[in-house]
């Protein structure tokens, strides 16, 4: 008999919330992860993460929303009685700038009325006079939801990962999972560090699902994508009292954005979201070139001139991302599986983990994941 009831493959967003909530319900937990705790060659690192409601990629995505704002406090007070004061969830209020018809405004719109999501619409005099670092022209809109806001990526992936061991979880790093194996009483998970045995495993790669779950039948495609922090030329005040945003153009190109959030020298956060170039997830080009400085810097003087001044950091991560951008989740016999997160998961981590552990242990979950099928891509 193996000591452990459940494996987790890859400790990076999702596999550590997993681990957390195995370990909560005492459920026996190996974690398996190749680097170090919350690492910065993935996914899940860059300081800051958009979290909000109205959610212009699907409205079906609110319920479980809802469920992970409940998830981040939770977690924020278990930790906090665990360790002393943290912080994971911040609220910032968030704008939604686009034409009429785009994604952004449109769709953002549609999910916070079928959802009835407190909001605003404001017109572009109201959304720069309220918001002034803000020049849409006259033929943007934007939608406004104060429930909006930003997540700590890397304090959360530590904050999982602590109150994991805190409740029994048997993590180890430096470990890489090299293959895994279905066996009469459940699966084997061979290692750099030796084979383990269990009943159960769960598998959240990241960006290296595309090898590790090369039977998927999800045509994965690795994406670069950079984060930039810009010194405004006058300063960080206008952005410090600040909401999160997205902003996309007639063009399409959407950024979005934070608060100043690293003090007075260290930059205030943007980034596109997609446009990324293919990337191999274990050669991911950490040189950000000027060409690419400038794109950004010419994207970001178009909707907040003030913020367009020099560069002071850039930290590439990598999108996973399916044909159709909705995640993958699936139990299969003794794995489940939680990929394909498509740039937009973090700020669903603690949901997902209760769901990748409800899968594991009770093989369904009372959340509503039809969504997410691999079997759509058939
Ligand atoms: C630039 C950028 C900005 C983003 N902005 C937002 C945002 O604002 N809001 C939002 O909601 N989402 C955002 N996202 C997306 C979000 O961060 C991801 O969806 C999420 O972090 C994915 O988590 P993950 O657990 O799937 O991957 P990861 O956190 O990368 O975890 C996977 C882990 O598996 C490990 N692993 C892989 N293979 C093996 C193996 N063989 N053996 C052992 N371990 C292995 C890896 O080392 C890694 O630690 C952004 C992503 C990026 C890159």
């Amino acid at each position: 008999m193996s000591t452990h009831e459940v494996i987790v493959v890859g400790l990076g967003g999702m596999g550590s919330a997993t681990v957390r909530q195995l370990a909560a319900r005492g459920v026996r937990v190996l974690g398996l992860e190749r680097f170090t705790p919350a690492h910065d060659r993935g996914s899940s690192h860059g300081g800051s993460r958009v979290i909000r409601q109205s959610y212009f990629e699907d409205p079906a995505y609110v319920p479980l929303l809802l469920r992970a704002y409940e998830l981040w406090e939770e977690a924020e007070k278990a930790l906090t009685s665990y360790r002393g004061s943290v912080d994971l969830l911040t609220l910032t209020g968030g704008l939604y700038l686009g034409p009429p018809d785009s994604t952004t405004f449109a769709g953002s719109l549609a999910a916070a009325r079928e959802w009835d999501l407190p909001h605003e619409v404001l017109d572009a005099a109201a959304v720069r006079a309220r918001f002034p670092t803000f020049t849409p022209g006259d033929d943007e809109v934007g939608v406004y939801e104060e429930r909006a806001g930003f997540v700590r990526p890397e304090a959360t992936v530590a904050a999982h990962l602590d109150l994991a061991a805190r409740d029994g979880a048997d993590l180890r790093f430096g470990v890489q999972v090299l293959d895994i194996t279905e066996t009469a009483e459940g699966v084997r998970v061979r290692t750099t560090d030796g084979s383990f045995e269990a009943g159960h495993v769960v598998v959240s790669p990241g960006s290296w699902a595309p090898g590790l779950l090369a039977d998927l039948g999800v045509p994965l495609r690795v994406e670069r994508q950079v984060q930039y922090w810009f010194a405004p030329p006058r300063g960080v005040a206008p952005f410090v009292d600040h909401p999160v945003y997205v902003s996309e153009l007639a063009s399409g190109a959407q950024i979005y954005g934070f608060p100043s959030i690293d003090g007075p020298d260290g930059g205030v956060k943007v980034a596109f979201f997609r446009r990324g170039r293919d990337t191999d997830p274990d050669a991911l080009d950490r040189v950000v070139t000027d060409d690419e400085i400038t794109e950004m810097r010419d994207r970001v003087a178009a909707t907040l001139p003030g913020l367009a001044g020099p560069v002071v950091k850039t930290v590439p991560c990598m999108y996973t991302t399916t044909p159709d951008e909705h995640f993958v989740i699936r139990r299969e016999a003794n794995v489940t599986i939680g990929c394909g997160f498509s740039g937009h998961g973090f700020k669903f981590v603690p949901v997902i983990g209760e769901i990748l552990a409800d899968l594991a242990t009770t093989g369904s979950t009372a959340h509503s994941i039809a969504l997410f099928d691999p079997r759509r891509f058939a």
